[in-house]
């Protein structure tokens, strides 16, 4: 079977995305979301940084999520909140990251 394209890679994330949002739900999160898709047009093409963010943000492949998490009403900002849902992302072939210090941050894949 060929490798994916970028295209189909990116609609397994977009579903991949919905699945993780239930399960912060399922978990007794609320969440909000933050940033989705960076537009190369503004932050810099894959690869070259401008503004804020990676250079090689996942971001800018529409491959990647930033989510803000919720719980009895009280927003969660650390790292560790994240961990049960990060490691769930895990499980499904994600990237947490919470494995390099950006805790919100849930890309598809090997890539940040
Ligand atoms: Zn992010």
């Amino acid at each position: 079977m060929p490798a994916p394209t970028l295209r189909e890679r990116q609609s397994e994330f977009a579903l991949m995305t919905g699945k993780l949002i239930l399960k912060a739900y399922e978990m007794g999160y609320e969440v909000t979301l933050g940033d989705t898709f960076r537009d190369p047009r503004l932050h810099g093409e894959y690869g070259f940084k401008v503004g804020y963010g990676a250079s090689r943000s996942y971001h800018k492949l529409r491959l990647a999520i930033d989510l803000n998490l919720f719980k009895d009403g009280g927003f969660l900002q650390g790292t560790e909140a994240h961990k049960p849902l990060g490691e769930w992302w895990e499980s499904q072939g994600g990237t947490w990251g919470g494995r390099f210090e950006d805790g919100n941050h849930y890309s598809w894949g090997e890539g940040k």
